[in-house]
């Protein structure tokens, strides 16, 4: 959601980056991470490229998070020629089309089943899907169809490599996030999450398949920090002093030192992280924008609970918001760049290019209002990127005139 509008970079500046890396660098593996690296419009090239380039060197080249297409087996497929193949990877994230379709992931079991059996039949012996619990409307037969969909994978498997083929499914828990349409969701109760694990636990065992997921009280930190405000800090520190330092480490995990620390603060996890807030709350984050509307997020929660997919914005504008508050980022540079509808009444929406654009410069934040700073960061629209377009600002805003 903050990273409004999708922008992509040219192949030849990928590549770049990837020939200077590990020119310098000499590193045995690359990985072209993404939300979905799959809706990079020129990934077959980026990977086609990069086999050629690379492809005889012991390298490592991933694409861990892939649509669950067969366009991604057969981008793998590239990827992997004459390898040993052993993991394939989904995030299906939900398990029944019900719950995907809520959480903005259409895609049907049965594509996921087919796409599985064309991994197996190109010779990959495991595939490993990650699912979430706790998420909005979710119930317990949505988790059921967690062990279901991964057993049926599993028998899709073994139909076509016998005993040799495998499941790995990794469960964790849903920590709704700032600035996204589930900032107002309350993280479900542990007792909810464990009951959920043991669940699965019952239902995934046996030969093929292997069930991981995540301590529950490590999630709930994640959940509070997540979604902290100000007052966070004294308990952070206060946590440190007690011990927590290397939190991220399951052996190191000091779970009485955050129970501690709240308690001598006079604050509560669950107000942090298990609380629905209302939509009218003023969030600790809010004075940090990126320029979508609340109102927009509000939208897209209300309209996710009411099981409702919404188009990739690249389709369809929702007006999330940034049109109005980049506005005068817009006018200096091409539409093109943008994606997003033109400025003017009645302008087509123009086709998403890739063309760079300046990163995003909040005016609230900028060191002209606060005195503090005694020495002056310069930013970035003073910077390398406004000079790029200072040459087109004149023609193109007197071209579009108004919004
Ligand atoms: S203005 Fe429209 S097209 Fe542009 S990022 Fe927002 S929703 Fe997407």
């Amino acid at each position: 959601m903050i990273f409004r509008p999708v922008r992509e970079r040219p192949v030849d500046e990928v590549l770049a980056a990837v020939d200077a890396m590990i020119e310098q660098c000499g590193f045995e593996e690359v990985s072209f991470l993404s939300l979905s690296s799959s809706d990079y419009s020129h990934v077959e090239e980026l990977v086609r490229r990069t086999m050629e380039r690379h492809g005889a060197k012991k390298l490592s080249i991933g694409l861990p998070s892939l649509r669950i297409e067969s366009f991604s087996v057969d981008l793998m497929d590239l990827l992997e020629k004459g390898r040993r193949r052993s993991g394939f990877t989904f995030a299906p994230e939900a398990a029944t089309d019900r719950l995907r379709d809520v959480i903005n992931k259409p895609i049907a079991s049965s594509e996921l089943l087919q796409t599985a059996e064309a991994v197996y039949q190109r010779g990959w012996t495991t595939v490993k899907m990650y699912f979430m619990i706790g998420h909005p409307t979710q119930t317990l037969e949505d988790v059921q169809a967690i062990a279901d969909l991964s057993k049926a994978v599993l028998a899709v498997g073994r139909r076509v490599l016998g005993r040799k083929a495998n499941v790995r499914i990794g469960v964790s828990t849903l920590v709704p996030k700032p600035h996204t349409p589930f900032q107002w969701v309350q993280m479900e109760s542990e007792a909810v999450i464990l009951e959920q694990i043991a669940r699965l636990q019952r239902e995934l065992r046996g030969p093929g398949i292997h069930f991981s997921w995540n301590d529950p009280k490590e999630t709930l930190v994640e959940a509070f920090l997540t979604r902290g405000d100000r007052r966070m800090s004294n308990v952070i520190q206060r946590a440190w002093e007690l011990g927590a330092k290397l939190e991220g480490w399951s052996e190191y995990f000091n779970f009485p030192a955050w129970e501690q620390a709240f308690q001598e603060c006079g604050l509560e996890m669950d107000w942090y992280a298990r609380r629905e807030r209302p939509l009218e709350e003023i969030l600790p984050w809010e004075h940090l924008s990126a320029g979508l509307k609340k109102e927009f997020l509000a939208e897209e929660y209300r309209h996710t609970l009411q099981g409702g997919v919404v188009d990739d914005c690249r389709e369809h504008c929702f007006s999330c918001g940034i049109l109005g508050y980049f506005k005068e980022q817009r006018r200096a540079a091409p539409d093109e760049a943008w994606g997003c509808p033109s400025l003017g009444k009645n302008k087509e929406r123009q086709p998403v290019d890739i063309v760079p654009i300046p990163l995003y410069f909040n005016d609230d934040m900028s060191p002209d209002l606060h005195g503090q700073f005694t020495e002056r960061v310069p930013q970035r629209r003073f910077g390398t990127v406004s000079k790029r377009i200072e040459t087109s600002v004149e023609p193109l805003a007197a071209e579009q005139g108004g919004d």
